[in-house]
């Protein structure tokens, strides 16, 4: 939790160096999550008439596997301009969740292990970027409807 009391801000702002532990920020819920490091932010509050505005940028490591190779990677993840205004802000406030949501929006849609990672063959399971496999030269080259045209209907007779 971080929980601030704004009588505690002084006239040119406080510096917020702090972690905050995955569990806090529920980041477990992501199912392709395997593990990840606490928050490290870095913020400075200030208060602007009565709002309450904090700054700075906030940092986590996500270890996963990539969505398309199923590899495990390690993914930094970083919200560069953290901005957040508490309208009319009372004199404690807790702002985990709005770092939380802040941070979600820098999870990416797709974890990757590199943007051109090749994936796995659909037929045979074999991770395109460590080998070629076998069910490539056909499927590669032929229409959509090159499946339809391998199957051997006199089978049926
Ligand atoms: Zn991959
Ligand atoms: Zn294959």
């Amino acid at each position: 939790m971080l929980q601030l009391n704004i009588h505690h801000i002084p006239e040119n702002g406080l510096d917020i160096d702090t972690t905050i532990p995955p569990e806090t920020l529920e980041l477990a819920n992501d199912k392709r999550i395997k593990d990840v490091t606490p928050l490290v932010c870095e913020f400075k509050a200030s208060m602007v008439d009565k709002d309450l505005v904090v700054r700075g940028t906030s940092t986590l490591v996500v270890n996963c596997s990539c969505d398309r190779c199923l590899e495990d990677i390690e993914e930094v993840i970083s919200s560069d301009d953290v901005c957040i205004v508490i309208e009319n802000t009372p004199e404690i406030v807790d702002l985990t969740n709005d770092i939380r949501e802040d941070i979600l929006l820098a999870f990416p849609q797709l974890f990757l292990c590199d943007a051109d990672c090749k994936g796995l063959c659909f037929n045979c399971g074999q991770n395109l970027n460590k080998a070629e496999c076998q069910c490539d030269s056909e499927s590669e080259s032929s229409s959509p409807w090159g499946t339809l045209d391998n199957i051997n209907f006199d089978d049926e007779k």
